[in-house]
C-alpha cells in the first residue's frame, strides 16, 4: 500500500509517502511558514535523492497539502502519477485524551472527539484537524487514520497518571498526566526486544526519546507504566527550550513579581527555558552546546550537566517503579547521535546494572546498536525512532480491516 503520513503543525506540514511493502518512504518533505507569501516547500525523492525547493505563497493547510500532492506527482521527481494511488492517509494527532488508546479510522465522530481533546492541546490538535479536513477535501476517496501521541501511555496505572490536586479538576477538565511521544516509545521498545531476542512481555525497558522535546518511559511487559511528560509536553526532562519539572509555585511567584500574563509565562516555560536558558541563551541545540562545552564554555557545560542529571534521576526512578531494569534504549536526535550524552548518562550507574562499553558507545550516527558491555545486566541500545513507519503500518492495518 502507498500511505501518505502527515504531521500538521500550526505553520508547517511534514509528510512522507510510505510504501508499506518495503517499509520505506518513497518521498518525504516539509512545508514551512504556512500562512505567508514566502512559504517554503522542501521535497526529496527517496528513489534518487533528488530534491525540490520552492518559495511560494501558501496561506492555509489545504493549499499546503494540495502543493504536496502536486509535488508528489512531479513529472521528473514524483513518486506517483495520480492522487488516487494514495491508498490512505495516516495523521499524527498529538492529543487523544482518554478517548483514544489506539489508532482509529477517522469518522465524523472521531473528528469531533479530537476537537474536544483540543482543550488539552490547544496548539497542536487544531492544526492536526486542519490537515484532516484538507485531506477530506483533496483525497475524498482515501480513508484517513489518526495515530495519537498519547495512546501508548493509556496503560499507565492511575497512581502514575493522577495529579495530587482536587479531584474535581480531573472530573471537570480532565486534568491528569497523559504522556506523549507514544509512537516512538512503542516502536523503539519493540525493536529493542527484537534486538535482544526476548519477548517484550518479559522485559522491563526504559526508553529515552531525546530530541528537541524529550521524554522517558518505563515499559513493563510491553506496556507503558509511567512517562515523564504530563498533561502537556512540558513536564519531565530538561528539553531544548522547555523547562520540564519545576516547582509549580515558581510560576505564580514569577507571574506576580514580573507582572506576566498567561501567554507570557507559557512562552517563558515552553520557548525560553531548558537548554537554551541554562546555556545563557547560547543555544537549544545539543550539538552546538557540546562544541561550546568542549571549548570551555561553562554555561554550555552547565546546560549539559543539568540535562544529564535530570535524565539519570528519571532512570533511577523508573527502575524503582518497575522493580528492575533489563534494557535502556536511547532514541531521538540526541539519543541516537550524542555519544557524550549517553556516556555521561550511564556514568556511575553500575549499581543499577548499567555497564556501557565505551568503544561501542562511540557510534555517532543513527544506527541500531548494542552499546553495553558484554554481560552487562542491563542492555543499553541505540535505536533510531521511526514514528512515520508506525503511523503508516497502523494506517494500513486499520484500512485492511475495512
Ligand atoms: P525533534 O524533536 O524536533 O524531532 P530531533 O529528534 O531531530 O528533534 O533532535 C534534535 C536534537 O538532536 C538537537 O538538540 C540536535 O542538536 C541533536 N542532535 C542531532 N544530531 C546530533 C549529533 N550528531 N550530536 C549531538 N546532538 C545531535
Amino acid at each position: 500500500m502507498k500511505i501518505l503520513v502527515l504531521n500538521c503543525g500550526s505553520s508547517s506540514v511534514k509528510f512522507q509517502l510510505f510504501n508499506t511493502e518495503t517499509e520505506k518512504p518513497m518521498a518525504k518533505g516539509l512545508v514551512e511558514r504556512i500562512g505567508t507569501s514566502t512559504a517554503k516547500l522542501r521535497y526529496q525523492s527517496m528513489h534518487d535523492g533528488r530534491k525540490i525547493e520552492k518559495t511560494i505563497e501558501i496561506l492555509d493547510h489545504t493549499v499546503a497539502i494540495r502543493r504536496v500532492l502536486s509535488t508528489l506527482q512531479d513529472k521528473e521527481n514524483g513518486a506517483i502519477t495520480q492522487p488516487s494511488e494514495i491508498d490512505a492517509v495516516g495523521h499524527r494527532v498529538v492529543h487523544g485524551g482518554e478517548t483514544f488508546s489506539e489508532s482509529v479510522l477517522i469518522t465524523q465522530e472521531v473528528y469531533n472527539q479530537i476537537d474536544i481533546c483540543a482543550d488539552l492541546a490547544p496548539l497542536h490538535n487544531p492544526p492536526n484537524l486542519k490537515g484532516i479536513s484538507a485531506c477530506q477535501r483533496l483525497l475524498p476517496n482515501s480513508p484517513q487514520v489518526a495515530v495519537f501521541d498519547t495512546a501508548f501511555h493509556q496503560t499507565m496505572p492511575k497512581r502514575a497518571w493522577i495529579y495530587a490536586v482536587p479531584a474535581i479538576l480531573y472530573k471537570r477538565h480532565a486534568i491528569r498526566r497523559y504522556g506523549f511521544h507514544g509512537t516512538s516509545h512503542f516502536y523503539v521498545s519493540r525493536r529493542a526486544a527484537e534486538i535482544i531476542g526476548k519477548d517484550i512481555e518479559e522485559l522491563k525497558i526504559i526508553t529515552a526519546h531525546l530530541g528537541n522535546g524529550c521524554s522517558i518511559t518505563a515499559i513493563k511487559n510491553g506496556k507503558s507504566v509511567d512517562t515523564s511528560m504530563g498533561m502537556t509536553p512540558l513536564e519531565g526532562l530538561v528539553m531544548g527550550t522547555r523547562c520540564g519539572d519545576i516547582d509549580p509555585a515558581v510560576i505564580t511567584h514569577i507571574m506576580a513579581m514580573e507582572e506576566l500574563r498567561l501567554s507570557e509565562i507559557n512562552a517563558m516555560m515552553n520557548k525560553h527555558s531548558g537548554l537554551y536558558a541554562l546555556s545563557g541563551g547560547l543555544s537549544n541545540d545539543m550539538r552546538e552546546l557540546t562544541e561550546e562545552a568542549m571549548e570551555g564554555n561553562a554555561a554550555a557545560q552547565l546546560a549539559i550537566d543539568v540535562f544529564v542529571y535530570r535524565l539519570k534521576k528519571y532512570i533511577g526512578a523508573y527502575a524503582a517503579a518497575m522493580g528492575g531494569l533489563d534494557a535502556l534504549v536511547f532514541t531521538g536526535g540526541i539519543g541516537e547521535n550524542a555519544a557524550n550524552i549517553r556516556g555521561k548518562c550511564c556514568e556511575n550507574m553500575e549499581f543499577l546494572g548499567i555497564r556501557l562499553d565505551k568503544k561501542k558507545n562511540a557510534v555517532t550516527r543513527a544506527i541500531e546498536a548494542r552499546i553495553s558491555e558484554e554481560g552487562s545486566p542491563v542492555q543499553v541500545l541505540t535505536v533510531p525512532t521511526a514514528e512515520e513507519l508506525v503511523i503508516a503500518l497502523d494506517t494500513q492495518g486499520i484500512v485492511k480491516k475495512m
